[in-house]
C-alpha cells in the first residue's frame, strides 16, 4: 500500500478521501485555494499547500502546480476526487510522467470514454445497448435536423463533451429542433469549447439507474450493484439510492453484464459508473435499458453502494491503483438494505434553486443510528461563488426503502443551517412525497411536481421578524462599560425606555432585504416585539450573527438587521453620519462627543407619529459630532451625529 497520497481536490470529497487514506496509514497532503486556507480539508490533512488564487483554472485545475506540490512532498500517488480533473487524461498522464501513480484509470480509458459519441460507438462494438440516436461527424444543422426526424420526437440532444447536465436540450417537435440546437451548441461550446452534438431519442418515463464498476489492472472487473438517480434537477441529481426500485436480480444481472462488459472494453481499472437510461413505462426490464456515458471516477453518490455492501470504495480505489488483485468474486458482493442520499446545497428553492453564498453562522448536521453525514464545511464557513455550492450530503441505511427515506426525512428535519438559504426542506418534502415512496416516478419527478415539493414565495414571516426584533432591540439597549466611579445616568437604563411615558417604540428593520417596523412595547417583563400584530414565534430557531439575526422556521429562513446598519451596509464602509429617518422630535441622545461606541449600539431617539425611533451606530468608532439637541424638532434627513469609524 502507498506511504503517502496527494488529494487533488476540496470539500467533502477530500475530507472523506483523507478518511481513509489515514486508516490505511498514508501521510495525507492537501492542496488548497487562497478561501480555502482555513478549510476542514486542509485541517484534517498531516500537511496542506498552496496552490493559488479562488479561480479553479488557477488552482485546483492547474495540472502543474499541483505536480510540482506533489513531487516536492514526495507524494507516492495523488487522489483526484470527483470534477477538477478527476476525468482529465493530459492530468492522469503528467502524474505518470512525474512517477506518480494516478488512483484512476489509464490516461487510454479516460480517453475513450471522454466524448461521449465516441463511448458510444465503442460501446455499441462492444454489444452494449446504447441510446437509439446519431453520433457520428456531421455536424451541420440541416442533417441533424433530418436525423432527428428520423429518430423520431422527443429527442435529447447532447454536446458530445457534456457534464454535469450543460449542452443539453430535449425537443419535443421538428419546428423547435433549430432553435434547440443552436442554445445547445451555444451551451457546449462555452462550456466546454467543443460545439459538436449527438442526437437521442429520449427515452420515456426515464429512469437513470447507474452500475458501479470496479476493475484490478490483472483484467478483472466486477459490479457493485446499481443506484437509482432519477431525482434530477436540470439534469443534476437530487437523491440518489442504492439498490433501484423496481429492479429485480435478473435486471441486475443483465445491467451488471452490461457495465463490465463496457469496463473490459476500455481496458477499465479502479471505481467507475456506468449510467444507463431506463425505460420506466412498463417496469424496468433487462431489455429496457441503454447506455448513457461512463463516468470514469468515484461519484458523488458512492456512499449509498458503500451503505448497502459494506465496503469502502475509496480502500478499494486505493488498493487497485496499487495492482492489488479485486478482493471479491462477482457473487460474494453484498446487498444488505436500502440506502438513500440527499445533497444538501446552498441554494433557494422558493428563488428558482439560485445559488445562495455567505457565511454559515450555524451549521448543525445530524447524527444517530443509519446516518452518516459527508461534509467539507462547518459553523464559520464561507460558502463562495467560487465553486460547488454543496453543504453536505445526507445519507441514510435501513432494513427497508420505507425506513431509509423515514430515517433520511427525521436527519433532514434536524439539520439546520443559518447563513445561506438551503434546499433542506426541499429534501425533506422530497423524502416524504407520497408517490415517491410508492416508488412512482422518473427523472421528471421534480419538475412535476415543484408545486408541492417548494413553497410558493411568501410574504414577510411576520412571528419570524418579531422573534428577530426582540433579540435586536436586546443589543441596542445594551449600555456601554462605564466607569464604575461616575455618577449614574439616567441614560444607562437596560430595562423600559420610557422618557416620555410612550408606550412603544419602532424599530426600523431590514428582513430578507424589505424594510419593516415592529413595533416594541413594554411592561414589567421587559420588551416584546410584535410585526404587522404578530408575536414573536415561539416555534423558531435563531441564529445570531454580528450583523443580523437569522430566524429558521418551518423550513425558511428570515434574515433581521437593522435599517440603519442595512443601509449603511448597502452604501459600502458609510459616512458615519446618522440622520433623522422621518420629520420629528429628539427624545434623547445618548452619547457625548468623544465617546466610543460599539456598531448597533442605540445612540439617540426620535419620537414621530407617536412613536419612537431608535437610531444606532452604523459602524464601530468615535462621536465627533452632535448636532442633535433633545426636544427640538428636526426633518427627515437631518444630520444628528457623526461617527468616525474605528480603524
Ligand atoms: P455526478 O454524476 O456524480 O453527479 P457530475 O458529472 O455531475 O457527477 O459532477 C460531479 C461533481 O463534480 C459535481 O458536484 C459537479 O459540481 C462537480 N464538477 C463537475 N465538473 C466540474 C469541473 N469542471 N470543475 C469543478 N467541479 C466540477
Ligand atoms: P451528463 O454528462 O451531463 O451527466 P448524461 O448523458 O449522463 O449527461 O445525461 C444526464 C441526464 O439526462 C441523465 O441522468 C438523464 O436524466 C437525462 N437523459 C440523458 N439521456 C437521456 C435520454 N436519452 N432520454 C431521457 N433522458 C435522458
Ligand atoms: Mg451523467
Amino acid at each position: 500500500m502507498f506511504k503517502s497520497v496527494l488529494i487533488a481536490n476540496r470539500g467533502e470529497i477530500a475530507c472523506r478521501v483523507a478518511r481513509s487514506a489515514r486508516r490505511l496509514g498514508m501521510r495525507t497532503i492537501a492542496v488548497y485555494s487562497q478561501p480555502d486556507a482555513r478549510a476542514l480539508h486542509v485541517r484534517l490533512a498531516d500537511e496542506a499547500h498552496p496552490i493559488g488564487p479562488a479561480a479553479a483554472a488557477e488552482s485546483y485545475l492547474a495540472i502543474e502546480k499541483i505536480i510540482a506540490v506533489a513531487v516536492a512532498a514526495r507524494a507516492e500517488c495523488i487522489h483526484p476526487g470527483y470534477g477538477f480533473l478527476s476525468e482529465n487524461a493530459a492530468f492522469a498522464q503528467a502524474c505518470a510522467d512525474a512517477g506518480i501513480v494516478f488512483v484512476g484509470p489509464s490516461p487510454d480509458a479516460i480517453l475513450a470514454m471522454g466524448l461521449k459519441d465516441r463511448a458510444k460507438a465503442l460501446m455499441e462494438k462492444a454489444g452494449v445497448p446504447v441510446v437509439p440516436g446519431y453520433h457520428g461527424e456531421r455536424q451541420d444543422p440541416k442533417f441533424l435536423k433530418e436525423k432527428a426526424y428520423q429518430i423520431g420526437y422527443p429527442v435529447l440532444i447532447k454536446a458530445v463533451a457534456g457534464g454535469g447536465g450543460k449542452g443539453m436540450r430535449r425537443v419535443d417537435k421538428h419546428v423547435e429542433f433549430d432553435a434547440a440546437l443552436e442554445s445547445a451548441m451555444r451551451e457546449a461550446s462555452a462550456a466546454f469549447r467543443d460545439e459538436r452534438v449527438l442526437i437521442e431519442k429520449y427515452v420515456a418515463s426515464p429512469r437513470h439507474v447507474e452500475i458501479q464498476v470496479f476493475a484490478d489492472k490483472h483484467g478483472n472487473a466486477i459490479h457493485l450493484n446499481e443506484r437509482d438517480c432519477s431525482l434530477q434537477r436540470r439534469h443534476q441529481k437530487v437523491i440518489e439510492e442504492a439498490p433501484a426500485p423496481g429492479v429485480t436480480a435478473e435486471v441486475r444481472a443483465a445491467m451488471g453484464a452490461a457495465a463490465v462488459a463496457a469496463a473490459k472494453a476500455v481496458s477499465y481499472s479502479g471505481a467507475g459508473t456506468v449510467e444507463f437510461i431506463a425505460d420506466g413505462a412498463k417496469g424496468l426490464r433487462s431489455d429496457g435499458f441503454w447506455f448513457m456515458e461512463m463516468n470514469t471516477r468515484l461519484q458523488v453518490e458512492h456512499p449509498v453502494t458503500e451503505a448497502i455492501t459494506g465496503l469502502d470504495l475509496v480502500e478499494w480505489q486505493f488498493r487497485a491503483a496499487a495492482g492489488e488483485k479485486l478482493p471479491l468474486a462477482q457473487n460474494a458482493v453484498p446487498l444488505n438494505g436500502h440506502a438513500v442520499e440527499a445533497r444538501l446545497y446552498a441554494e433557494d428553492p422558493e428563488r428558482g434553486f439560485l445559488p445562495s453564498t455567505g457565511k454559515l453562522h450555524r451549521l448543525e448536521l445530524p447524527s444517530g443510528e443509519g446516518i452518516r453525514v459527508d461534509t467539507g464545511v462547518e459553523t464559520g464557513t464561507e460558502v463562495t461563488p467560487y465553486y460547488d455550492p454543496m453543504i453536505a450530503k445526507v445519507i441514510a441505511h435501513a432494513s427497508s426503502r420505507e425506513a431509509a427515506l423515514e430515517r433520511l426525512a427525521g436527519a433532514l428535519d434536524q439539520t439546520l443551517a443559518a447563513g445561506p438559504r438551503t434546499n433542506v426542506a426541499f429534501l425533506a418534502a422530497l423524502c416524504r412525497s407520497a408517490d415517491f415512496r410508492a416508488g412512482r416516478f422518473d427523472t421528471g419527478f421534480i419538475d412535476g411536481h415543484l408545486g408541492e415539493l417548494v413553497k410558493a414565495p411568501q410574504g414577510l414571516d411576520a412571528g419570524a421578524v418579531a422573534l428577530g426584533a426582540q433579540i435586536l432591540m436586546g443589543r441596542i439597549v445594551r449600555p456601554q462599560p462605564r466607569d464604575p466611579e461616575a455618577p449614574p445616568s439616567p441614560w444607562e437604563v437596560t430595562d423600559a425606555f420610557q422618557l416620555t411615558g410612550l408606550r412603544a417604540t419602532a424599530l426600523a428593520l431590514s428582513a430578507n432585504g424589505e424594510p419593516v417596523t415592529a413595533t416594541i412595547r413594554y411592561d414589567a417583563n421587559g420588551a416584546t416585539a410584535t410585526v404587522n400584530g404578530v408575536h414573536a414565534a415561539a416555534d423558531a430557531v435563531a441564529v445570531e450573527a454580528p450583523d443580523a439575526v437569522f430566524v429558521l422556521r418551518d423550513g425558511r429562513q428570515t434574515r433581521i438587521s437593522l435599517r440603519d446598519l442595512a443601509v449603511n451596509e448597502a452604501a459600502g464602509s458609510g459616512d458615519g453620519v446618522i440622520r433623522a429617518p422621518m420629520h420629528g422630535k429628539v427624545l434623547a441622545v445618548f452619547v457625548e462627543k468623544g465617546a466610543k461606541v460599539a456598531r448597533g449600539e442605540r445612540v439617540a431617539i426620535i419620537e414621530a407619529m407617536k412613536m419612537e425611533h431608535t437610531l444606532t451606530a452604523p459602524v464601530d468608532g468615535e462621536v465627533v459630532d452632535i448636532s442633535a439637541t433633545p426636544l427640538a424638532q428636526v426633518a427627515e434627513g437631518a444630520k444628528l451625529l457623526q461617527i468616525k469609524a474605528a480603524n
